[in-house]
């Protein structure tokens, strides 16, 4: 009995197949590697490259692998992308699930543990954000998200496809041997770019604003270890796979880090000045954006290694000395 990840090449995707295979799951994975690497997966894990839209390409997967349940990463995720091209999102992420969930149902398989994000919920009303908190997205990847899990909603109760939805807040950090890591092109999110300064593959960071509502004028956001966030993936597949009913879980650490204290932070672990301009508001950032996180510790057991900043950032750090040009170093 294989667990088949889609995405499994990506950045969260690949550290979730590495901790699956270390516990001892066998594991299939999915990938186009339209943004993801193939020298990221485990090798103990098989691979199957194409696209998951593709329904003859994922019947031939299920076909020759014995899949007990899926966990799917496999989407675009970059917002100011989703504003410029829309449709690019609902195709790839939201027709993607529609494609997925028809196979599924095909060969009978019950357990989807899927991405979702802090951007389903929008601007919050308060903080920090609970689950049954109002989802109202402000950009297409928000709302290609939440109706990826509308459609899990009713594909359950249609076909009994039990889902678990783990809405992330912001992912950082990497392995700690360094072995693999956050490669994205372009990349977009802050601590990478911080990073890339600190390692002179950059000049320097803009920092999107500095007159929000908040201690110091710039956006707060929640950061969770992407091994911890690959644990709570692996609670969820086991929620499932013993017998409970489809969820949604916050996953963050309910601790806010302004963008400047990031920033801070990575002067500390890098040792590197990190030089910085102010620049305009990003469209669509949320001031602040905080997960109530309990619900997740409560019921899936989840209990989150990474607490201290500066040590998440050593990891991460870890990775950009080891591999300067990303995978390519490979
Ligand atoms: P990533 O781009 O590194 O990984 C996505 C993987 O999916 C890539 O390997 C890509 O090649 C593959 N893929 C995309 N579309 C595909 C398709 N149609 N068929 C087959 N493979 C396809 O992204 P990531 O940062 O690892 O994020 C993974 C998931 O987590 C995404 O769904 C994203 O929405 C969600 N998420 C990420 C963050 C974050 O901070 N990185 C926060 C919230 C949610
Ligand atoms: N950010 C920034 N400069 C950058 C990239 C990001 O100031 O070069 C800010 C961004 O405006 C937000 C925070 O860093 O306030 C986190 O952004 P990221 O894209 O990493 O994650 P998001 O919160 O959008 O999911």
């Amino acid at each position: 009995m294989s667990i088949l990840v889609l995405g499994g090449a990506g950045y969260i995707g690949s550290h979730t197949v590495d901790q699956l295979i270390q516990r001892g799951y066998d594991v299939a994975v999915v990938d186009s590697l339209v943004t993801g690497h193939q020298g990221a997966i485990n090798q103990k894990a098989r691979f199957y490259q194409g696209d998951i839209r593709d329904k003859d390409f994922m019947r031939t997967v299920f076909q020759q692998e014995d899949v007990t349940g899926v966990i799917h990463f496999a989407a675009f995720s970059i917002v100011p992308e989703s504003m410029q091209a829309p449709l690019k999102y609902f195709d790839n992420n939201t027709y993607g699930m529609t494609a997925l969930l028809e196979v599924m149902n095909e060969f009978d398989v019950k357990r989807i543990v899927f991405s979702s994000t802090a951007a389903t919920y929008g601007e919050p009303k308060s903080i920090p954000i609970k689950e049954s908190d109002p989802q109202l997205p402000t950009n297409p990847y928000g709302e290609s998200k939440l109706m990826m899990e509308t459609m899990m909603k009713w594909a359950d109760k249609a076909y009994g496809i039990k889902f678990v939805a783990l809405r992330y807040f912001n992912v950082v950090g990497a392995k700690p041997d360094g072995s693999i890591g956050e490669d994205h092109h372009p990349e977009t999110h802050l601590l990478p770019i911080v990073l890339q300064v600190a390692a002179g593959k950059r000049d320097q960071l803009s920092i999107f604003g500095d007159d929000y509502d908040t201690p110091d004028g710039t956006n707060v956001r929640d950061y969770v270890h992407v091994l911890d966030l690959a644990d709570a993936h692996i609670l969820a597949f086991e929620y499932l796979a013993d017998g409970h009913d489809s969820n949604a879980f916050n996953l963050g650490s309910s601790t806010g880090f302004s963008n400047m204290e990031i920033v801070e932070a990575a002067r500390k672990v890098t040792g590197k000045a990190i030089p910085l301009e102010m620049a305009p508001r990003r469209a669509g950032d949320p001031s602040t954006l905080i997960a109530a996180s309990d619900k997740a510790r409560e019921t899936l057991g989840w209990a989150p290694k990474y607490d201290n900043m500066e040590a998440i950032i050593e990891t991460a750090w870890n990775w950009h000395l080891n591999h300067p040009n990303g995978y390519a170093d490979r």
